[in-house]
């Protein structure tokens, strides 16, 4: 199946809270999370007056929530689920952390794009140098040390210059560091869970995954 294209305020309704998928758009414009509080479709309503969701349900729910912050598709997210229980620790965060250390993802962090769909067309376009070196892969997980920034002669693009002048609302996370002079990123430790905010149970992903 291919990439979601359709309205994602509607992903947003779905899971019943606010995924800020817009990225700056979403505090300008009315959130339809906070006008329409029932799911999207022709049972929303209904859905919505039912008291009770099964464990199952829960569990999709957590799952599908995160997916949709990231902008996953289903197989790669499996993938980083089964990478993440190779992995030495607690499944649920290396999951967590896998995800954050996606290249995509660390662009939206430092603030060189507004959103992460907006990230993953920077990187795919060839916007984005790691170590000197252009990366065009949303999903290269970026290391400990590791220096990303927009390619000189790309900082003038219109993405770019928009996601740089908001800058000063998003606040680089701890484990990275921005030279705000040249404008360059540096990985200067692996993420925590403390450091991801994100209110997702990622245990119950891991029971769904594990049955
Ligand atoms: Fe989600 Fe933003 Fe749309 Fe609100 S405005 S529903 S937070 S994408």
């Amino acid at each position: 199946m291919g990439r979601y294209t359709g309205p994602v305020c509607k992903l947003c309704r779905r899971e019943g809270q606010k995924l800020f998928l817009k990225g700056p758009k979403c505090y300008t414009e009315k959130c339809p999370v906070d006008r329409r509080t029932y799911p999207p479709g022709q049972h929303g309503p209904a859905q919505a007056r039912r008291r009770k969701q099964s464990e199952y349900a829960g569990q999709l729910r957590e799952k599908q929530k995160l997916k949709r912050v990231y902008g996953l598709q289903e197989k790669q997210f499996r993938n980083l689920f089964e990478l993440a229980v190779k992995q030495p620790g607690v499944t649920g965060e290396n999951l967590l952390v896998n995800l954050e250390t996606r290249l995509d993802n660390l662009i939206f962090r430092l603030g060189l794009a507004s959103s992460r769909s907006q990230a993953r067309q920077v990187v795919r376009h060839r916007h984005v140098e790691v170590n000197g070196r252009v990366v065009d892969i949303p999903s290269y997980h970026v290391r400990v040390g590791d220096e990303v920034a927009v390619r000189a002669q790309d900082l003038d693009l219109f993405p770019i210059q928009e996601a740089l002048a908001a800058r000063t609302r998003a606040k680089v996370p701890e484990w990275l560091a921005f030279d705000e002079k040249n404008r360059v990123g540096r990985v200067i430790r692996t993420p925590e869970r403390q450091d991801i905010p994100l209110t997702v149970q990622e245990q119950l992903i891991v029971e769904l995954y594990s049955k």
